[in-house]
């Protein structure tokens, strides 16, 4: 049942979460199991190619806190007396991260499918101009809009394939 979190898929999807700039961020929660957002910044700007403000730091902590990616704790400072954010990453919610992004892309490549499966569709074959529906060739009177050459049946069944054999495939991740 569970999917199991290494490092290419937690950086996977900090990237989609929030770009090259979360990887980091995650990276260094990782190493550090528990950081404020001073510490993570401190972290990242050993490495000298990065121009990280503290401001970024937190601003892509949110993001990953959205998505339940990191979690955060604040605790107040004896001395200060201000609170303290301390981030932490959530493996578990990595998982449903991925699982909830897989749900979402099967339900894209569904409807995709039951596209193709419910319409005929009509081709001009240059590789620039797009397929047509039965309907919409009808009204175009058989003649690409666009190159204007002849329209003539197009078969998308390997277009149908490849969507199925990409929903079994997704459909068997997540049920493994
Ligand atoms: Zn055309």
């Amino acid at each position: 049942m569970s999917i199991f979190v290494d490092d290419d898929v937690l950086m996977k999807v900090a990237k989609v979460i929030s770009g090259e700039e979360a990887v980091q961020i995650v990276m260094a929660l990782k190493k550090f199991k528990e950081a404020t957002d001073d510490q993570i910044l401190s972290y990242i700007a050993e490495d000298a190619e990065t121009e990280f403000k503290l401001n970024d730091v937190r601003r892509i902590l949110f993001k990953l806190y959205n998505h339940s990616i990191v979690q955060c704790d604040g605790v107040r400072d004896e001395t200060t007396g201000w609170f303290i954010f301390r981030w932490s990453l959530q493996l578990d919610q990595v998982e449903g991260f991925i699982k909830n992004q897989k749900k979402r892309i099967l339900r894209i490549l569904q409807t995709r499918l039951d596209y193709e499966r419910g319409h005929d569709f009509y081709y001009c074959y240059t590789p620039e101009c797009e397929r047509l529906t039965f309907e919409d060739a009808m009204e175009y009177v058989f003649k690409c809009p666009t190159c204007e050459k002849l329209l003539e049946y197009f078969d998308n069944q390997k277009i149908i394939d490849a969507l199925e054999n990409k929903i079994t495939q997704l459909e068997k991740e997540m049920s493994e």
